[in-house]
């Protein structure tokens, strides 16, 4: 049975990127050995990596000036770096969810951590607003999607000062203003390519304004000097990584697959508010058109095992919701296709004609 993946992540990736990963695992690039067994500093592996980061800054619009690191470890080392790299004295954070947190939590060990504001009041289920961000703070971190509680900032702020972002989930699923960002960073098992490797966008003219001393390889000049091989990245997340970026512009870039975003997510939320089984959990104009969380309607409750089940039969995958919100996730990351969204508003529709 055709099998219908709406999982979190690890996630859906395009079964193009799959299929060439698979034939590079095989035999790499006609050099008769496996992507997995060659240097990474062979010219063919080198090609790779070159034009992985030339992709990446074409189909963001990256300004110039800017670099673009793959490197190991996920967007969790990066909660660290970044204050590591960036903090002098200062930063301002939005707590917006679980990652947010553990991004504050690394910070306060580095300086000083104002969190401008919190959604925490009510289960992290909106993005806050109205707040102002210290101008002296040496920058300004937001969590653009909030994977476990489906919300998203999903335009650009203006405040004054540069942002960081944790763009681990929605990367490239809109156009984004970059120059108005210090750095960008994500683990790249959601949208870009398998687990084990973390992409950061940097401006250096940012760097090296702390006292700090900090590891090598904490260090993002270290990274940029090398090419982003100062160390061995993980190859074959690059290749993948490389593989997903050509199917998108392939399809017509970020702006061609925000508007089927748009269009899967609408969809979605539309048949949510229609059925008389499911509730949305999240405040309507924060809602992110990544991850889709919902639950069972109070007057229906005790149901969630039984949707669950229908989805199953149907092929459905990976919709159960994260433990801390319940219910259903349904993920819609750019790989997923709108056939996929419409099967699953079709067994939300049966199970209501059945109840
Ligand atoms: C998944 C996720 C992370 C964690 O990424 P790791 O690569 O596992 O460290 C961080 N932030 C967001 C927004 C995520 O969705």
């Amino acid at each position: 049975m055709k099998k219908h993946n709406f999982y979190a992540g690890p996630s859906i990736l395009p079964k193009y990127a799959i299929e060439k990963s698979a034939e590079a695992v095989l035999n790499f690039s006609g050099s008769g050995l496996s992507i997995l067994e060659i240097s990474h500093r062979s010219k063919e592996f080198q090609a790779v990596m070159d034009e992985a980061q030339a992709l990446f800054k074409e189909l963001l619009e990256i300004p110039a000036g800017y670099e673009v690191l793959f490197l190991g470890g996920g967007a969790s080392t990066q909660f660290y770096s970044v204050p590591m790299n960036l903090m002098k004295k200062k930063a301002a954070y939005l707590k917006t969810g679980n990652w947010a947190n553990r991004a504050i939590a690394e910070a306060k060990l580095l300086g000083e951590t104002d969190v401008v504001a919190s959604s925490e009041d009510k289960n992290f289920t909106y993005v806050p607003k109205g707040y102002k961000v210290p101008t002296d703070a040496d920058y300004f971190h937001i969590t653009t999607n909030n994977t476990i509680y489906g919300t998203e900032i999903k335009e650009d702020l203006n405040v004054g000062i540069p942002m960081v972002a944790d763009m681990s989930s929605d990367i490239f699923s809109r156009p984004v203003d970059v120059s108005k960002y210090a750095v960008i960073y994500g683990g790249a098992q959601k949208n870009l390519a398998p687990a084990g490797l973390t992409f950061i966008v940097v401006n250096p003219e940012l760097l090296g304004k702390t006292d700090r001393s900090m590891p090598i390889m904490v260090d993002y000049r270290t990274h940029i000097s090398k090419g982003s091989m100062y160390n061995t990245p993980p190859v074959l997340q690059v290749f993948t990584a490389l593989m997903t970026m050509q199917w998108l512009k392939d399809l017509g870039g970020v702006p061609a697959i925000m508007e089927r975003n748009i269009e899967k997510s609408d969809l979605l939320y539309n048949e949510i508010e229609r059925n008389k089984l499911f509730v949305g959990t999240v405040a309507k104009e924060d809602r992110s058109r990544m991850n889709v969380c919902f639950v069972i309607s109070d007057e229906y409750k005790d149901l969630d095992a039984d949707f669950l089940a229908l989805a199953t039969q149907k092929g459905i995958v990976g919709i159960k919701g994260h433990r801390s919100v319940g219910g259903f996730r349904a993920s819609l990351y750019n790989a997923l296709p709108l056939e996929s969204v419409q099967l699953l508003i079709e067994t939300m529709q049966e199970f209501e004609a059945s109840h």
